[in-house]
C-alpha cells in the first residue's frame, strides 16, 4: 500500500489570444478546471497502475473541494484521511495559457492546514502502508513529522523535493529515495552537500531519462511523440511509489517510472495521460 501525504488542488485554466497587461481586460477563449496538486496527481498515478493508495491531505468545504473528492474516490483512492477544513479555500493554481506563454497564480488554501496534527490524526494509514510518498507543496514542518514518523515505523519514504525548497540534513538522512529533476537537484546543490546522500537520488532528465546516483548509472527515457509534458515528473513519482510498494528491484523500478510517465506526455494534462499497468506492459512489450 501506497501512502501519499500531499497537496490537493484544482487547476482553474483560462486560455487567451493574449496575454493582459497591467490593467488591462481581454476576452478569454476558453475556461476548464483540471484537478490537480502534486499530491493528488502523484496518488492517481499510483493508482491507475493499480495500487491501494491513501492521500492524507486537506480541501476547503467548497464546490472545489467536493468535487476533488468525488474525483478522487473515482480514481479508486481511499480519502478518509482527506480533511474538509471549514472557511478556508481549496488549494487552487489559477492558470493562463496563451499559444506561447503561461502565467501561473497557486493559492495554497487547504494546503497550508495539512499541519502535523493533521498527520497525527491518521498515523494508522501510515502505519498501514509500505511506501510513503512526499512533495513539498505542504507545510516543511510536517514534511519534517512525516518522515520522522515513516521512518520511525520503518516504511520506505520517498521525497519528490517540488517545487524546489532548501530541506535540513535531518530529512535528507531518513528518506529512502529522494527524487528531484534536473532543476530541483541543481538549487538543492544536491551533489555539493557535506552528507552523503548520493545513494538516494534519482534524478529526472526529462526526455534523457534518469540518472540513478548510487550506481552512477543512466536509466533511458523512452522516445515517445510529446503533447504535453505537464505531470511527467508526478506520473514518475506515483509510478515509482507503486514499484517500490511491489518489491521491484531498483532498475525495474526506475524502468516502469519512465515507461508511465513517457505515455503520461503523450496526452493532455497531468491526471489525462497517467497509464493503467495494462497500458505500461502493453507499451513495453510492443
Ligand atoms: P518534471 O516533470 O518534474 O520536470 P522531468 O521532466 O524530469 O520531470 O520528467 C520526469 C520523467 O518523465 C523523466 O525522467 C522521463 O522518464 C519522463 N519524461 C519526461 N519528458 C519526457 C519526454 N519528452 N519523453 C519521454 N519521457 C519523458
Amino acid at each position: 500500500r501506497v501512502c501519499v501525504v500531499g497537496s490537493i488542488n484544482m487547476d482553474v485554466v483560462t486560455t487567451t489570444r493574449k496575454m493582459p497587461k497591467q490593467g488591462e481586460t481581454v476576452l478569454g477563449k476558453d475556461f476548464r478546471t483540471y484537478p490537480g496538486g502534486k499530491g493528488a496527481n502523484q496518488a492517481v498515478a499510483a493508482s491507475r497502475l493499480g495500487s491501494d493508495v491513501t492521500l492524507i491531505g486537506a480541501v476547503g468545504d467548497d464546490v472545489f473541494g467536493h468535487d476533488l473528492l468525488t474525483h478522487l474516490s473515482e480514481e479508486g483512492i481511499r480519502t478518509e484521511g482527506i480533511t474538509v477544513i471549514p472557511n478556508v479555500p481549496t488549494g487552487v493554481a489559477n492558470i493562463i495559457l496563451t499559444n506561447n506563454d503561461n502565467r501561473i497564480i497557486v493559492a495554497p488554501g487547504a494546503n497550508h492546514h495539512v499541519t502535523p496534527e493533521v498527520v497525527k490524526q491518521h498515523r494508522k494509514l501510515i502505519e498501514q502502508s509500505d511506501v510513503v510518498l512526499l512533495q513539498l507543496e505542504i507545510p516543511l514542518e510536517t514534511i519534517a513529522y512525516t518522515v520522522d514518523l515513516a521512518y520511525e515505523l520503518g516504511n520506505d519514504i520517498i521525497l519528490n523535493p517540488a517545487p524546489f525548497q532548501t530541506l535540513p540534513e535531518h530529512i535528507l538522512r531518513k528518506v529512502t529515495y529522494l527524487t528531484p529533476n534536473e532543476t530541483e537537484a541543481e538549487a538543492m546543490g544536491l551533489t555539493k552537500l557535506d552528507i552523503d546522500i548520493k545513494h538516494k537520488i534519482v534524478m529526472t532528465l526529462g526526455e534523457r531519462g534518469v540518472h540513478f546516483m548510487k550506481d552512477d548509472m543512466m536509466i533511458p527515457a523512452f522516445s515517445v511523440p510529446v503533447v504535453d509534458t505537464t505531470g511527467a515528473g508526478d506520473t514518475f513519482n506515483g509510478a515509482f511509489a507503486h514499484q517500490l510498494a511491489n518489491k521491484q528491484p531498483i532498475e525495474q523500478i526506475i524502468r516502469r517510472a519512465n515507461a508511465a510517465s513517457a505515455l503520461s506526455v503523450t496526452k493532455m494534462g497531468a491526471q489525462g495521460g497517467m497509464p493503467t499497468a495494462l497500458e505500461v506492459e502493453q507499451f513495453l512489450t510492443m
